[in-house]
């Protein structure tokens, strides 16, 4: 397995994924499957910890397929040599579904025109595309409508019978399954049941087809969601689905560091950083975190998120910047270099990803999808 190695060790921050933890998470999940095919979701560069080493990581701990939201991810997997059945569920009209198509990658349709395309696509490679067809039960999103549903297995059927397609899944997605009780959730396995059962009397649910709805939040607490395959995405990268209810034994793989760029001594009433939001009370030692909004340090973590310097929880003091950010650590004898933990499992007395989430009123989702490309994945 190669992977991804930054050309230099020394850089300013670095995001340092480790791999075991993500294995860990996937045998949580295969246990929450109980013999449930499980399909790695690895969209958005793997929720940030980096598409390729986390889809191998994930295939190698037991996951049999994987799902990405666009077509060009599903792409990068095969361009690196990922071999593994990838579903792939956004795409617009005129996206190179020939190229998905050739390689293999199963598409969603939760439209007819998407159908349409996919089957044009399927015929013009002289190749038989596997469309998962989508419905919605009450999320308003991608999908037909329990009303368009009849219409849209119709139509699949009769791509199937000339031999474009293969009806390879059935599928929704939940609104509200990290609300545990929320009655929406009841309200859409039911639609779900009924969509299944309509497809299976239109002969459009064959044994070999996959019947899928669980997201994490729904694999870690709904049994009867499970049918023939989950999609975790934020379990797998060790983050809890539903914080409320505790860590379901889940690792965070994720650890962001960033070295200190400059320490200096500064005069109290020292205003900090733009907008001077934030004034020395005393004589004080500023520290220079060289990570700001461009890296997917959120604008909001001003004077609010905390940091690990020194051993020591310290606050964000005044405002984030593009690159940057400012930390008052005190009088401890912080020094250029030292390492600045931003967020990691917890271990050293850092702040979680969760801990992040919740100053900013955020979900952990959007903490580590946003981290960017300036800042270098490193493998464990
Ligand atoms: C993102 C996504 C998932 C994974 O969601 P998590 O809440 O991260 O587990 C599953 N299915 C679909 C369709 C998604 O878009």
């Amino acid at each position: 397995m190669s992977l991804p190695i930054h050309g230099s060790l020394v850089t300013p921050a670095q995001a340092r994924v480790d791999l075991s933890a993500i294995e860990h998470n996937l045998a949580v999940l295969r246990g929450h499957a109980a013999g449930a095919e499980v399909m790695a979701v690895v969209k958005a560069d793997a929720y940030g910890h980096g598409l390729v080493p986390c889809a191998r990581a994930a295939l190698a701990a037991g996951a049999s397929r994987l799902g990405t939201a666009y077509i060009q991810e599903a792409l990068d997997l095969r361009a690196a040599g990922v071999t593994a059945p990838v579903l792939s569920w956004i795409i617009t009209p005129g996206e190179p579904i020939d190229d998905a198509v050739a390689a293999a990658v199963d598409l969603s349709a939760g439209a007819a025109w998407l159908v349409d395309d996919i089957a044009a696509s399927a015929r013009r490679a002289g190749r038989v595309a596997r469309v998962h067809l989508k419905v919605d039960t009450g999320i308003a999103r991608g999908g037909a409508t329990p009303a368009e549903w009849p219409a849209l297995l119709d139509r699949a059927l009769a791509a199937q019978a000339e031999g474009a397609i293969e009806i390879a899944g059935l599928w929704s997605h939940f609104a509200c399954a990290d609300i545990p009780g929320h009655p929406s959730i009841g309200r859409q396995l039911a639609i779900f049941d009924e969509a299944l059962a309509v497809a299976q009397k239109a002969g459009a649910a064959g044994s070999h087809v996959l019947r899928h709805i669980a997201n994490s939040a729904a694999t870690v607490t709904l049994p009867e969601a499970r049918y023939d395959m989950v999609r975790p995405g934020i379990a797998m990268y060790g983050l809890s689905p539903i914080p409320e209810l505790g860590d379901f034994g889940l690792r965070p793989a994720m650890t962001l560091s960033a070295r200190a760029a400059m320490v200096k001594r500064v005069t109290p009433g020292t205003g900090v950083s733009y907008g001077h939001l934030y004034t020395t009370e005393r004589e004080t030692t500023l520290a220079l975190v060289p990570l700001g909004y461009a890296d997917g340090i959120l604008r909001g973590a001003t004077n609010r998120a905390q940091v690990l310097v020194g051993g020591r929880r310290r606050t964000v003091s005044g405002r984030v910047c593009m690159d940057q950010f400012v930390v008052d650590v005190g009088d401890d004898p912080v020094r250029e270099g030292d390492e600045i933990l931003l967020f990691g499992p917890g271990a050293a007395g850092e702040p979680t990803a969760q801990e992040w989430a919740d100053s900013l009123g955020t979900i952990t989702h959007e903490i580590v999808t946003r981290i960017g490309s300036r800042v270098p994945r490193v493998y464990r």
